[in-house]
């Protein structure tokens, strides 16, 4: 199974590592039982090879977090992409806080001269409860800290945040944290998704405990609306339009913020179920 961002659906998927490094967050379930392994420049090689002959303008790296590949790496892998894939217009790549934190702003600009067009990296949450509940590997500040990094080096940056991680009881604390978290990192761009239990992960048997309940579909909207409310960006692109949410969204903020909490409140007032996407049509 390869995992990518849903706006990475028309880009090529180079895999240069294999798995995640880190592979401890409780609620994820996407590189169980995989052996953590960056890719020898040889076998990327070969599959760029393999593509060159065709029109290629967006590659994604992944696995995981594919930025913890050292610097002169990484660099060598950018290189023979510009050279191999001619109308290559951006390159994307996931990143943890502190796969982006061990590099300093130089060596993420020589990353973007090279094509990196645009960093993914999953927050989930601003609550540090929440956070460290789920085993994030990264606090608040650093979150932010490495947030502004990416933008001081000119790369786009994408965050990933989670509806529903805090459980019923956290909800609203996790949702306004996490919209004051994002205000702080400013980012162009921020997907919300919506948990999903992966059978096997640590947080299965949270929830089977009873340790963990989580919200209903209309108090995982009351979040959004919460965290929508909570969010001032200087300009963002806010999508909830993942398959894993019931309620989706795409919206420019600040412009439409006012416009989307309309939205979300008739929802939310109606709790009409058949306003929501069905059940069976949700997935991660
Ligand atoms: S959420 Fe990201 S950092 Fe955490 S285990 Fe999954 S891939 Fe790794």
């Amino acid at each position: 199974m390869i995992f990518r961002p849903p706006s990475e659906a028309d880009s090529l998927i180079l895999q240069v590592t294999v798995g995640c490094s880190y592979n401890r967050c409780t609620f994820c379930g996407a590189y169980q039982g995989k052996r953590f392994r960056i890719k020898d420049f040889e076998e990327i090689k070969e599959d760029i090879d393999e593509v060159s002959p065709y029109k290629i303008s967006r590659v994604f790296l992944a696995d995981g977090d594919a930025l913890i590949i050292p610097q002169e790496k990484l660099l060598q892998i950018l290189s023979y992409l510009k050279v191999k894939l001619k109308g290559l217009e951006r390159v994307g790549i996931y990143a943890n806080a502190k796969d982006i934190l061990r590099k300093d702003v130089k060596e993420l600009k020589a990353l973007k001269e090279l094509g990196l067009g645009i960093i993914y990296l999953g927050m989930e949450s601003g609550d540090p409860e929440v956070l460290r509940r789920i085993k994030k590997n990264a606090t608040v500040d650093q979150l932010i800290r490495s947030a502004r990094k990416v933008k001081d080096s000119g790369i786009l940056l994408s965050v990933t945040v989670l509806l529903g991680i805090g459980g019923v009881e956290g909800s609203q604390v996790h949702a306004r944290e996490t919209g004051r978290v994002l205000s702080e990192m400013d980012p162009d761009y921020v997907g919300a998704l919506s948990l999903m239990i992966v059978p096997g992960t640590p947080i299965e048997k949270e929830i089977e405990t009873g340790r963990l309940v989580l919200p209903t579909p209309f108090g995982l909207i009351q979040e959004l609306e919460t965290m929508i409310l909570n969010c001032q960006f200087t300009r963002c692109f806010f999508a909830s339009n993942h398959a894993s949410n019931y309620l989706p969204l795409r919206i420019r903020l600040p412009e439409e913020k006012e416009e989307a909490l309309k939205r979300i409140r008739e929802v939310l007032q109606k709790k009409d179920p058949d306003l929501l996407r069905p059940e069976y049509l949700r997935a991660l």
